[in-house]
């Protein structure tokens, strides 16, 4: 069976099947993996007396009154009664025959989520119908899905795209193959693909919403399961293809490294040593390395990396180092110039910002073979010419899908020669999801920190007490200690965040006479970020102010106080990222907590974790837990993995079958897995060019 093009559908066109076409969506089956994000319940009416704030409901009644209010803008402004109550609709956004339309005497079916008003509940904006004559209406028979709404798609096309694509479905036009095995739909009492998809695009009216909602429906639950083993054969495909090439061979270089060794002012401790030796084994084999290292925030990461690429050097060949952004690649640029440029070797900087004649010359000393290059991940898709490029190392790598190991693998590749990456994280993940999300790498764990390092004591501090948090702040820095100031923000946008941390700046400005404060934020100029870093490095600044783009690398071991404000509105994991940017030195450092009262019951819970443990691996699992249904679907949180359907914390329970599962199919039916992949992870023409 051929499969359907969306444009087979009525009423896509060119430019609509363009925009679906970003969403991943080129054939029909894509759309029915394209799943609602909620539901919206018009199979009965709600009578007007009975309902309360919060609900989204489906009204019918008629217009006792309509009205354009002359605000600052006008506004349209209709009340509704059926008899048991009456509710006020108002609409900021209308054109004047609307006015018409909803004349007084109408009837009139809405929905939309009921509010408190000034005068009683109001709907703002509901959807509406016009009722003719007294004729009953008929109503939904199953429950109106809502799909992620994109620019330019709205409601009724989505409706009326997946209705079709259900109609063909339901005539078997599509192909769409069960593809999970058959003993664990057995085992699961798993229903059929088709009847999955039939329920959760037209759930029928009586469906338990709350876990749809969640996506914990069984029903999904089926789906996130496909999903997690297509993920893991996919990773498993790449690490095939990815063995099937040869690496640079690079045998050890003993002198040069043990003359790096004694230059560093401490010596590693074992398990860095441990490590070192993980990592140069496999670099010493002629298949490519694939490993994460992955250690706790301040476990001396970097080290490792100088060593691989040291290791690399001796041998002739180059090394990329990216960082994800571009704070932290200059961090790495000063730390192995410091490092390096000793040993006779001067690492070339290029980011996207570095434009014109320095870009030009950086290119030119890459083509000649520069042993050492160093910038954001930018460096490796700009069209970049290594001569001769035996090692990618990436620093902070957040997310482990397909596409961004795709990516990687793609950087480091020509010809049939691929070369090593080495992967640095201090993101730490529970035990319990690692074998999902590094599925196909070797892992080596930096599980000890540096000697002399003392556990950074953290407290939990209302606002209300700013007085004394800022008096904290001057006599730390009147001891000659220096301190960091995050202040965090809902809004996601880089402007506002940059205003909000110019405020504190100031503020604290005045609070705080005769210290030198430094701002730094994403919206700053490069250079300027690097001035105010070397500031603050060399104690020229006392207190940084910045948001939360210091989150992860910076290392400044004079720092040794850490104040969060607003911590309530940071997860785990990021204040864990946080809060290791001091403790990094031999001094006692201390981390403030400020929340705005009252904490809810969540962000309570998560600052007690905080003051109770240092330890990356239990504030994982612990975030995981607490992790709560209305959290589950920000995996933003995490920021591990990306998925359609699935959620590495959601379906934790679903992970522990997915190996065996992954290996019976490959066994049975090696075809179907690439089906599988395929469905999920789309383009295999990439898996193919590997
Ligand atoms: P991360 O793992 O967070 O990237 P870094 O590599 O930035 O950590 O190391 C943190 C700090 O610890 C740096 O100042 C580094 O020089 C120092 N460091 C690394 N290894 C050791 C060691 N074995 N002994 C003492 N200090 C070390
Ligand atoms: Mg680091």
């Amino acid at each position: 069976m051929q499969p359907l093009a969306i444009t087979d559908l009525q009423g896509v066109g060119p430019k609509l099947a363009e925009k679906l076409g970003a969403l991943g969506i080129c054939q029909v089956t894509d759309l029915l993996f394209h799943l609602p994000i909620r539901y919206e319940d018009r199979t009965r009416i709600h009578p007007i007396g009975g309902i309360s704030p919060g609900q989204r409901v489906l009204l019918e009644g008629r217009i006792e009154h309509s009205a354009i209010v002359r605000a600052r803008r006008p506004m349209l402004v209709v009340v509704l009664f059926d008899g048991t109550g009456r509710v006020t609709l108002r609409f900021f956004h209308f054109r004047y025959y609307q006015q018409q339309q909803l004349a007084k005497g109408t009837r009139l079916r809405c929905f939309g989520e009921v509010r408190a008003g000034f005068k009683g509940l109001e709907i703002i904006h509901p959807s509406y119908k016009r009722l003719a004559g007294d004729r009953p209406e008929p109503l939904a028979d199953r429950l109106t899905p809502v799909y992620p709404s994109t620019e330019g798609l709205g409601p009724k096309q989505w409706l009326k795209m997946t209705d079709q694509a259900l109609a063909l479905l339901q005539r078997g036009a599509l192909e769409l193959e069960e593809l999970l095995p058959r003993k664990l739909l057995e085992q699961l009492r798993l229903k059929p693909l088709a009847e999955t998809l039939q329920f959760i695009h037209r759930p029928p009216a009586d469906a338990d919403v709350t876990a749809l909602v969640m996506r914990a429906h069984p029903s999904q639950k089926r789906l996130a399961l496909e999903e997690l083993l297509a993920h893991n054969l996919g990773m498993q495909k790449l690490r095939r293809l990815q063995r099937a090439l040869s690496a640079p061979v690079m045998p050890p270089c003993a002198a040069a490294e043990a003359a790096f060794l004694d230059s560093l002012p401490f010596a590693l401790t074992g398990a860095q040593q441990r490590v070192a030796q993980e990592i140069h084994k496999d670099l010493e084999s002629d298949k490519p390395m694939l490993r994460l290292v992955h250690g706790d925030v301040g476990s001396g990461k970097t080290v490792m990396a100088a060593m691989a690429a040291l290791r690399a050097t001796d041998n002739g060949y180059q090394t990329a180092i990216t960082a994800p952004t571009e704070l932290l690649a200059e961090q790495h640029l000063q730390t192995f110039s410091d490092w390096l440029v000793p040993l006779g070797i001067e690492p070339v900087w290029l980011s996207g910002k570095v434009t014109g004649k320095k870009r030009s010359e950086a290119l030119q000393r890459i083509s000649d073979g520069a042993p050492i290059v160093i910038g954001t991940h930018a460096l490796m898709q700009k069209g970049v010419e290594f001569q001769r490029l035996g090692l990618v190392i990436v620093d902070e790598q957040h997310r482990f899908g397909v596409d961004q190991r795709m990516d990687l693998l793609e950087k480091g590749k020509t010809g049939d020669r691929q070369a090593h990456q080495l992967i640095m994280t201090a993101t730490p993940i529970p035990r319990t999801l690692a074998m999902t999300a590094y599925a196909g790498m070797d892992v080596s764990v930096i599980d000890e920190l540096p000697p002399g390092r003392q556990p950074v004591q953290t407290v939990v501090i209302s606002n209300q007490r700013r007085g004394e948090v800022t008096a904290r702040v001057a006599k730390a820095c009147a001891d000659g200690q220096q301190a960091y100031w995050v202040c965090t923000l809902v809004e996601e946008s880089d402007l506002i965040a940059a205003q909000a941390a110019e405020e504190v700046a100031g503020q604290l400005h005045n609070e705080l006479h005769g210290l030198t404060i430094g701002l730094i934020h994403g919206r700053l100029k490069t250079a300027e970020k690097q001035r105010i870093m070397d500031k603050f490095k060399t104690g020229a600044i006392h207190l940084l102010v910045a948001t939360t783009v210091i989150e992860v690398g910076v290392d400044v071991p004079n720092a040794t106080l850490m104040i969060i404000e607003n911590a309530e509105r940071l997860g785990l994991a990021q204040l864990h990222q946080l809060r290791g940017r001091v403790g990094r030195g031999s001094g006692k450092s201390s981390c403030v907590l400020m929340y705005n009262p009252p904490l809810g019951d969540l962000a309570r819970q998560r600052m007690e974790i905080m003051r109770q443990t240092s330890d990356g691996f239990l504030i994982a699992e612990k975030d995981l837990e607490l992790r709560g249904p209305g959290e589950v679907l920000g995996t933003r949180q995490t920021g591990m993995l990306a998925f359609r359907v699935a959620d590495l914390a959601r379906d934790a329970d679903l992970l522990k079958r997915i190996p065996a599962a992954a290996d019976a199919l490959m066994q049975q039916d090696p075809d179907q897995a690439d089906k599988l992949i395929r469905r999920w992870l789309g383009d295999t023409t990439r898996f193919a060019g590997v």
